[in-house]
């Protein structure tokens, strides 16, 4: 698209116009989208297209539209973080990641479906209602960021930003058929975003290519003094690592850990399939044993709450956000307004979590529980490095199980938990992770990603890796993956 509008084939106007139109036919079917700024988003673009006409020097993205999750502050459009909290409230100020894009000059279409606050792995959370995944409507696009995956699935906005604490870029991006990267902590500014879990907490590119990811981080990626866990030191440049097709000479480890029981059969013959591919490809494969792999989601759910219930304090009716008079009281406390709000404005999991975060973080209970989980963190931050020291990445299925049905798992709180087995030792170590789309299951002809993980900072090595498989697989396809997305393909025939 960039290439195309340099060379005048359409404008920045007309782009952006076919994303709109096509939004308004399919998007009340798979709700990707919070908000749509159409307004914005052709303002934006016909800026670009006045400054392409006069010749004025253009960043290279110029033009191109993103689409943003809700959990990044937009300055003048609303930002929800999927809560009834925050509904209405309009920002004052842009995350360091938007002023970025904006930067770029890339015209914001509109802001993404979430889980609310960003917990969970379906998007069902989210108080404004679910995300459906493309590829079949019934089904949920994965989460936190569903709207973010399903929106670049749909073809409703040609990549979008997404937030990983867990898994949320990368779970998604393996449910809809589409690439999400979680870049390294620190890689990417946090400065604007709407925190879960601040040490977990990562942004990153949901996109349909390696390249395009590799692209859309570097748009994004990079130190800000706003954020005081942003890298200072350079890092290796993604962008050129995205065309590597040749993989001879690279060390690949597949995680004994990860790659066992309790992943769905499809998804184990996908993976197995993309392991050989890495070999064609050149790559030395050999197993690594991450013991502590095992024990890191139970450590996630204790960090994770701990710093959720601290971070959501601030959400208490009085500075910004939902206020709610406590029924039947003529002249409530601070106290009793706050207790009010919270009850109306906050949804079940998020209410979960604080109170077990609370529990994990009381005194007592502190280093039976919040203490022990960060001994745990030390331990497969250790499992990571010394895998390290055998090979370049690491390997895994992204997620145990495809697309699972809306509702299926909404009322169990742990079988939803398990959906992030994989994708939650690298926010615990803080390296980077990739998925990227490695065919689909036989059993319900459903996406299946393959994760691939390197060391913190060396997020080039995940992009290298990545994009040769993904230009073997493609090419074997005889197209991208995403061309075969039955619903989508449905409602093609309507646009
Ligand atoms: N699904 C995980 C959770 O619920 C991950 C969330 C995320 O990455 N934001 O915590």
């Amino acid at each position: 698209m960039a290439t195309a509008l340099v060379a005048g084939e359409f404008t920045s106007e007309e782009l952006v116009q076919a994303h709109l139109d096509r939004i308004e036919v399919i998007d009340p079917l798979v709700h990707g989208y919070l908000h749509v700024d159409a307004e914005g988003a052709l303002a934006a673009a016909r800026a670009v297209d006045a400054d392409r006409a006069a010749d004025e020097p253009l960043p290279p993205m110029a033009g191109v539209p993103v689409a943003v999750k809700d959990v990044a502050c937009t300055a003048g459009i609303p930002t929800t973080a999927g809560s009834a909290m925050l509904e209405g409230w309009v920002p004052p100020y842009d995350a360091t990641v938007v002023a970025r894009l904006r930067e770029a000059r890339m015209p914001i279409l509109g802001k993404t479906n979430m889980d609310e606050f960003a917990m969970g792995s379906s998007t069902e959370h989210s108080a404004y209602g679910p995300t459906h995944n493309p590829w079949d409507l019934t089904r949920t696009p994965g989460g936190s960021g569903g709207g973010s995956a399903a929106v670049v699935a749909a073809y409703l906005a040609p990549w979008a930003i997404g937030s990983d604490t867990g898994g949320s870029i990368r779970q998604p991006a393996a449910l809809t058929g589409t690439v999400g990267a979680k870049p390294t902590y620190g890689g990417v500014s946090r400065y604007g975003i709407i925190a879960l879990a601040s040490s977990l907490d990562q942004i990153g590119p949901c996109t349909r290519t390696v390249t395009d990811a590799a692209l859309l981080h570097a748009v994004i990626g990079g130190h800000d003094p706003m954020d005081s866990t942003s890298i200072e030191g350079p890092v290796p440049p993604v962008v050129g690592a995205a065309s590597t097709r040749d993989l001879t000479g690279t060390r690949v480890g597949v995680v004994r850990q990860l790659s066992g029981d309790g992943f769905q059969p499809g998804v184990r013959a996908r993976f197995d399939e993309a392991v050989q591919c890495l070999r064609d490809l050149g790559a030395d494969v050999r197993e690594v044993s991450c013991p502590h792999f095992e024990v890191a989601m139970a450590a996630y759910y204790l960090i994770l709450p701990s710093e959720a219930s601290s971070n959501l304090a601030r959400y208490d009716a009085m500075r910004y956000g939902s206020r709610q008079g406590p029924e039947g009281i003529a002249a409530p406390s601070a106290e009793q307004v706050m207790g009010a709000s919270r009850d109306a404005g906050f949804g079940d999991e998020v209410k979960r979590r604080i109170i077990l975060g609370t529990y994990a973080l009381s005194s007592g209970y502190y280093d039976a529980y919040y203490g022990q989980a960060q001994k745990v963190r030390t331990l497969i931050a250790q499992d990571f490095a010394g895998a390290f020291e055998e090979v370049d990445v690491l390997v895994s299925p992204t997620a145990p199980t495809t697309a699972f049905g809306l509702g299926e798992n909404e009322e169990d709180p742990v079988a939803m938990y398990l959906n992030d087995i994989a994708t939650i030792p690298a926010n615990l170590a803080g390296v980077p992770g990739l998925s990227v789309p490695v065919g689909q299951a036989d059993e319900d002809g459903l996406p299946v990603g393959l994760q691939v993980l390197a060391p913190a900072t060396q997020d080039d090595r995940m992009y290298a890796v990545s994009a040769a498989v993904e230009a073997a697989l493609t090419q074997a396809w005889g197209g991208p993956l995403l061309d075969r997305a039955p619903a989508l393909n449905q409602r093609e025939e309507l646009t």
